[in-house]
């Protein structure tokens, strides 16, 4: 007999994990072993646009978890299934050969992830045999909490946060409490006939179709450790005056040393709301990958800075350092409440049908030029290069770069949502497809469509020095003064650097003509 916690690719955490907690607590009450499955689906990771990056990072993941949970007697198998329509049958005889009572998991709210969790309990029901019990823990208030007067979803993020901050301060009380951790098994399961070979099996080293490179794994896990610790270390930092991470380069938070103290005796968190917009600085926490893989839940983050900030109460709407930082948490829940009511939007169509007609323009060296970091444009450029290089872009430079692709080369935001899926180690479909379709005017609450990004005039703006652009584009390294933000043409064809892939101005109006004129133009 046993209870099984079924982990999957964003709640990859044994601290403060709501259905780990949950199969814990069984397992004791029932006197069996907890066992945790986690189960690869190359077919969902191709579905989803999932690079190997993230696959990648997954995996490093899992080591981590599988020596961790070791210690506490609990084994971790892992195994990989083909096709993913199988999946929830092989669970379930999974189940049925371990003899489980009970399969306890964190509700994933894309629709392929739920039809693959219905049918699982489905299958179960009808035999009988196991209770399969799934709940929320992805967000910091549940999808379908907070609601309109009239019971609906929210579609504006404004009226969301005004929505959502007071009943977070409800329910800080017991929302945020950190969750117990899982007890440890009895070390008798080490003997047990079936169980102890579980403790033998391994996290494969690769997931076919999704391998690395030695070259960019080593590269990719210098920036990215896969611990709880280093996450939980990273927010500490951001919390904290006395330490900071590296400006662009590698991650170490759990090398990285004295040598760190931030000169200006301010955390990133209290400089927060003046200075997240900087690309050329370390601004923002950088947690997105762990919260993205859940690595580190929402809410240690919520609970973390408000202790931070040692403010009794906080206004989360107005507050401009530990509130400006919540806000941001609060859009991670509201883009995750849009994918969990408007299935839709996970589906490839716009949130605003209406926009759907958008006629596109279907150029493949401009898409390549954009990807590759080569459109002639230094902010756009310099945006790119940071997400092939280390697998992460700053928030202004992903708007920057989405709003490039869609916007000034009239390329399908579709394209460049799976793009970023696929480069970005923090790739999450809900996330992503809101900034997109922001990016794109055609999301809940979106950029208006003439509303457009001038890319040379944001390029001033949060990256005054230019510091961000040198770093990342080699090319323009020497250039010194404002030139490096669009530097003139005979000095961009003596550094082998590209000239501009279309005109800002012409394609602006290109944009609105299209965007005004559905379906005419
Ligand atoms: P911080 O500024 O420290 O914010 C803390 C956390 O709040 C983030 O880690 C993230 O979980 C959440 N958050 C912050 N801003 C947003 C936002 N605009 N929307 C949703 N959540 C937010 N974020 C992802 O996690 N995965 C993605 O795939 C992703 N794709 C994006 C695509 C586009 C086109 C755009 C415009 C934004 C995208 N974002 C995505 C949101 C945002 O850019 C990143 O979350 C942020 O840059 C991560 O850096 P950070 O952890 O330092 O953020």
């Amino acid at each position: 007999d046993c209870i099984v916690y079924w982990m999957r690719m964003e709640d990859m955490r044994i601290r403060d994990n709501r259905a780990l907690a949950h199969a814990s607590a069984q397992a004791q009450k029932d006197g069996v072993p907890l066992l945790v499955l986690f189960v690869l689906s190359p077919q969902d990771y191709a579905a989803h646009d999932r690079g190997a990056r993230r696959v990648d990072f997954t995996l490093r993941i899992l080591e981590n978890i599988k020596t961790e949970l070791a210690k506490l007697d609990i084994p971790l198998y892992t195994t990989s299934r083909s096709p993913r329509t199988k999946i929830p049958s092989f669970i379930h005889d999974l189940l049925l050969q371990w003899n489980a009572s009970h399969i306890f998991g964190n509700i994933e709210y894309e629709v392929d992830e739920l039809r693959r969790d219905l049918s699982l309990c489905q299958i179960a029901k009808k035999h009988g045999k196991v209770a399969c019990l799934f709940g929320h823990d992805k967000c910091i208030l549940p999808p379908g909490d907070v609601r309109t007067k009239d019971g609906r979803g929210y579609t504006v993020y404004s009226p969301f946060l005004r929505s959502w901050a007071p009943l977070l301060e409800k329910a800080n009380a017991h929302h945020l409490d950190e969750l117990p951790l899982p007890t440890a098994n009895n070390p008798s399961v080490r003997q047990h006939p079936v169980f102890a070979n579980l403790f033998k099996t391994e996290v494969p080293r690769e997931v076919k179709g999704f391998s690395l490179g030695p070259e960019e794994r080593e590269r990719i896990s210098t920036f990215w450790h896969a611990e709880e610790d280093a996450a939980h270390e990273m927010l500490r930092r951001f919390l904290s005056t006395a330490a900071r991470t590296t400006q662009f380069g590698a991650v170490d938070p759990l090398t990285a040393g004295a040598q760190d103290v931030d000169p200006t005796k301010k955390s990133r968190l209290a400089k927060y709301g003046d200075a997240r917009d900087r690309m050329d600085a370390d601004t923002t926490s950088r947690l997105s990958p762990y919260l993205s893989a859940g690595v580190i839940s929402a809410r240690a983050c919520v609970r973390e800075a408000l202790k931070a900030s040692g403010k009794k109460k906080l206004d989360v709407c107005r507050d401009t350092g530990v509130g400006r930082w919540i806000q941001e948490l609060a859009w991670r829940d509201f883009y995750t409440h849009i994918v969990a009511l408007f299935p839709r939007v996970s589906m490839g169509r716009p949130f605003q049908e209406k926009y759907a007609g958008v006629r596109w323009e279907t150029n493949a060296a401009h898409l390549q030029a954009w990807k590759d970091g080569r459109t002639g444009v230094p902010v756009v450029d310099a945006a790119m290069r940071q997400a092939n290089t280390m697998g992460w872009m700053h928030n202004r430079a992903r708007m920057i770069a989405a709003m490039y692709l869609v916007k000034d080369l009239m390329i399908d935001w579709r394209l460049g949502e799976q793009y970023f899926m696929e480069v970005l180690i923090d790739g999450d479909l809900a996330s992503n497809n809101g900034g997109w379709q922001w990016s794109a005017s055609t999301g809940v609450d979106p950029a208006p469509y003439f509303r457009i990004f001038n890319p040379y005039t944001q390029s001033l703006k949060t990256d005054p020095g230019g510091e961000y652009i040198r770093h990342f584009v080699p090319e323009l390294a020497k250039v010194r003064g404002a030139e490096v933000h669009n530097p003139p043409p005979a000095l961009a064809d003596k550094l082998g650097y590209p000239r501009p892939l279309v005109d800002h101005k012409e394609a602006r109006n290109r944009a609105i003509r299209r965007y005004k004129n559905i379906g005419e133009d």
